[in-house]
């Protein structure tokens, strides 16, 4: 066993847990997860199955369920719990707690109450995906899951379009592929990567543009736990003779806004920049 008895302060102590192997989990959560008076988990069996894993015994502590579903209804017993001076770990089921995952109310009404607050930190499906993408990391941007119908998600992609930051999706293998084709063709066709089963057995790291990524997963649809990271809008890298002889064209078969869409898509660049150019163009040759 790694883990050691330690004496902890009463308060909330949030673990993050692996996001694949077993034993990414840290020294520190270790002995959080041995030491706490109370237990608590998303997914309670695999709560038990960690703690299995690195020989750390329940015995007579409690071990709650805390999830989306349950959150409202369980969290007065948590509550109780801190009121009582005892220290109470939470993990979600993978990862870091509150990354796409429960613990949001139970952190705001647990630091709002005056209690100690705390994680012990760890895997996070995010930082392991940048890690490996080979886009910039300088900035970015989590956008969590997108919508699943087709209209929210184009919506959800285009609230995103201008971000200068590289974006970071979590995606379910189902959709991946309708998903990179949508963001080809309203993000226009960026480079990207697709991290799949993290820190797992099969894990693979697919880099590419955006279309060539959904091509190949529409004809070979993956399975397991999957990342998509998407590179910031080009930096102008296109002359700007190009882009108005592409609005010309464009303004010729659309509307103003269609064709400056299309345009700012095609080329990866902000939208606003080429509707301005389109509607000089307009009014031109008017
Ligand atoms: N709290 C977790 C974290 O910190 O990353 C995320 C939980 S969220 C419910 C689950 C999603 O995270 C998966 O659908 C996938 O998009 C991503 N994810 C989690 N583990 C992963 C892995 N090993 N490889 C790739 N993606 C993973």
């Amino acid at each position: 066993m790694n883990a050691k008895t330690v004496k902890l302060d009463g308060g909330l102590y949030f673990v993050a847990t692996p996001i694949g192997t077993a034993r990414d989990i840290t020294l520190r959560a270790l002995d959080i997860l041995a030491s706490a008076d109370v237990l608590a988990a998303e997914d309670t069996r695999s709560m038990r199955r960690l703690m299995d894993i690195h020989g750390i015994a329940l015995g007579e502590r409690p071990l709650l369920s805390y999830h989306d579903h349950n959150g409202a209804r369980a969290r007065p017993k948590l509550m109780q719990y801190l009121a009582e001076g005892r220290s109470v770990a939470y993990a979600s089921e993978a990862g870091t707690p509150l990354i796409a995952d429960p613990g949001y109310d139970l952190s705001k009404q647990a630091s709002e109450e005056g209690y100690l607050v705390t994680s012990a930190p760890g895997p996070t499906a995010i930082a392991t995906a940048l890690t490996l993408a080979g886009l910039p990391t300088d900035k970015f941007l989590f956008a969590g899951f997108l919508p699943s119908t087709k209209a929210a998600r184009i919506s959800a992609i285009e609230a995103v379009r201008e971000v200068p930051a590289t974006l970071v999706f979590y995606e379910s293998p189902k959709r991946v592929a309708s998903m990179l084709q949508d963001c080809a063709t309203v993000l226009g066709d960026r480079p990207a990567a697709v991290c799949r089963e993290l820190t797992k057995k099969f894990e693979e790291i697919r880099r590419g543009k955006l279309s060539e990524l959904a091509a190949s997963f529409k004809e070979r649809p993956p399975k397991g736990e999957i990342v998509v990271v998407v590179d910031r809008a080009g930096q102008s890298v296109v002359n700007t003779s190009d882009i108005k002889a592409d609005l010309r064209e464009a303004l010729g078969k659309m509307s103003v806004r269609d064709a400056s869409d299309a345009v700012a898509g095609a080329h990866g660049l902000p939208r606003r920049k080429v509707y301005q150019m389109a509607l000089a163009l307009d009014r031109d040759d008017d």
